[in-house]
């Protein structure tokens, strides 16, 4: 052997250039590592997940002709720490290389390049083939500029692959942006597509994760795991999301309801994170519906919008911004996770939805995640790194690269505006507007104060007021503020009054 070749668990792109050939002087290395379960406490499916989808690409490469050294959880040789097993393994096999493919988060990137300096043999690390941009790019795209807006990012990258451009250049349909068709809430039709995915029963790997002592939260659904765990099912969802669902994914982007936990979004993101899936062909195949005619143009710039241009500059955000950005607090929020983020158990209507199905399915659309949850976790001042460790624990997507930007900065301002022109916050009338969640609800969306008040309301004022420092002279928040001076006396004091109470008791809301 010379070569031993590292396969992380968000690298199983089998179509990677690596396994172009079969050489019998390269060892592929995939192991399960409690370094990786523990950094966190993740939802029992991420685990599950991650594991059987390795599981299934260390076979598939076996079939293929590779050879393949899977080190698993309950193996007696694991060291459960990745440098620790790549030490062994080197000398083991008396390998004289060690490759691997970029990491994409900082922590495993430092990892390897600080341990990789310090050995005897030769340490390579090539790319892992999967992004549109390399990770400083966007850096340069936004070299010296104070705010880095994403639409600016966004246009630039759909000339330069030439996605939803027409014949003389332009955007296609004249427009870059057709948001203002899209954002309606769902009054119950259309009707919501079917669940094709596929259903795997993964309890006898759950046991030995369980077994081998791993702390994990959520619900395993270990016997009908519902994830895509290999690129041909990846392939196939993918298939089924562009035909059924893709013509309803922008209408209806923003809405929520209690009748379906996905609506028309496309659960493709831990197919795309692990790298199943490459962005290009996913681009490509809802360009492709776009240009034969069976889905509309703002549902398909709607979604393009999502990958070639939210997920990219999300990803320039992390590599332009670590270390230090997932530990950014610029409003100086403190307040621990009330207990029910573990448990669903609130009276909040809306919460008790998005973070109950997170819980169960490991998965909350995007509107859930920012309006409902971010939304509450904002108002209420909770400490930014504790919200940040929850998302990236909660859900089946989450790494770092992708949930610290969005968790930091979109979603709790805590980089003080870098990424968000303004905080993304509401009370209870967006909410209302968007998802059938208040009616029913033990409080009332229309009360301020008052036991049955809802308690965004107060937090929305409460959160201005408080933050006015900072954010009244933000020129984007203008009306905001300029109400705000409207309710000064006895109505704000009763407000802030009411959020104060509210803060202090958190648990029990
Ligand atoms: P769809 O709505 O169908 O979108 C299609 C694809 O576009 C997604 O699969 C995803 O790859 C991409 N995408 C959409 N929005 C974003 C975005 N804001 N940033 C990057 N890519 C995007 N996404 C993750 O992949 N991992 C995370 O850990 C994560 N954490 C988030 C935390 C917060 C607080 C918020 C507000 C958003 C987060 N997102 C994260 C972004 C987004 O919510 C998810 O990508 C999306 O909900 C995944 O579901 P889907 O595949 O059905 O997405």
């Amino acid at each position: 052997t010379h070569i031993l070749r590292l396969l992380l668990g968000d690298q199983l792109n089998p179509e990677h250039s690596w396994f172009a050939a079969q050489d019998e002087g390269v060892v592929y290395v995939l192991m399960e590592v409690r370094q990786e379960t523990d950094y966190v406490l993740h939802h029992a499916q991420k685990i599950l997940a991650i594991f059987a989808a390795m599981r299934d690409l260390a076979r598939h490469l076996r079939e293929a002709g590779h050879r393949v050294r899977y080190v698993a959880i309950d193996d007696a040789s694991n060291r459960q720490s990745i440098p620790a097993n790549l030490a062994a393994l080197m000398a083991h096999y008396g390998a004289q290389t060690l490759q691997y493919q970029h990491p994409d988060e900082w922590r495993l990137d430092e990892q390897l390049c600080t341990w990789g300096a310090e050995q005897t043999f030769a340490v390579q690390a090539i790319s892992s083939e999967h992004f549109y941009t390399t990770r400083t790019e966007m850096a340069e795209v936004f070299q010296g500029r104070k705010q880095w807006l994403m639409e600016h990012f966004y246009r630039r990258m759909r000339q330069r692959h030439s996605v939803l451009i027409d014949e003389a250049g332009e955007p296609e349909g004249g427009q870059w942006n057709y948001d203002h068709d899209n954002r309606k809430p769902w009054p119950g039709t259309p009707a919501l597509p079917p669940d094709a995915r596929p259903t795997h029963d993964h309890s006898a790997l759950w046991a030995t994760i369980q077994a081998a002592g791993v702390q994990s939260f959520g619900h395993p659904q270990a016997h009908a795991l519902r994830w895509p765990l290999n690129r041909a099912e990846a392939l196939a969802w993918l298939d089924h999301f562009i035909t059924t669902t893709l013509p309803d994914f922008g209408a209806y982007e923003d809405a929520m309801s209690t009748k379906s936990s996905r609506l028309f979004h496309s659960l493709l993101s831990f197919a795309l994170n692990t790298k199943m899936l490459r962005p290009h062909e996913v681009v490509q195949r809802a360009q492709a519906a776009y240009h034969a005619g069976t889905a509309p143009l703002p549902a398909v710039e709607g979604f393009v919008r999502q990958i070639l241009g939210w997920r990219e500059y999300v990803r320039g955000i992390y590599w332009a911004h670590m270390p230090g950005y997932d530990e950014r607090n610029a409003l100086g929020h403190s307040t621990p996770l009330p207990d029910w983020f573990w448990t669903g158990k609130t009276r909040m209507r809306c919460m008790q939805h998005a973070v109950g199905q997170s819980l169960e399915h490991a998965y909350a659309h995007h509107i859930q995640r920012l309006m409902v949850i971010g939304n509450f976790a904002l108002l209420a001042g909770l400490d930014p790194a504790a919200v940040h460790r929850w998302y990236l624990g909660v859900y089946i997507d989450a790494f770092e690269w992708v949930e610290v930007p969005n968790t930091v900065g979109m979603s709790q301002f805590a980089d003080g505006g870098l990424l968000a022109t303004k905080p993304y916050v509401s009370s209870a009338a967006y909410i209302d507007r968007m998802s059938d969640y208040c009616s029913g609800c033990h409080y009332d969306k229309k009360q301020k104060v008052g036991v049955r008040a809802c308690p965004y309301n107060a937090l929305y004022w409460d959160f201005f007021a408080r933050n006015e420092g900072t954010l009244g002279s933000n020129f984007r928040l203008g009306m905001v503020y300029r109400q705000l001076q409207k309710m000064q006396g006895p109505q704000l004091d009763a407000l802030r009054e009411h959020a104060a109470s509210l803060r202090t008791r958190l648990d029990a809301l």
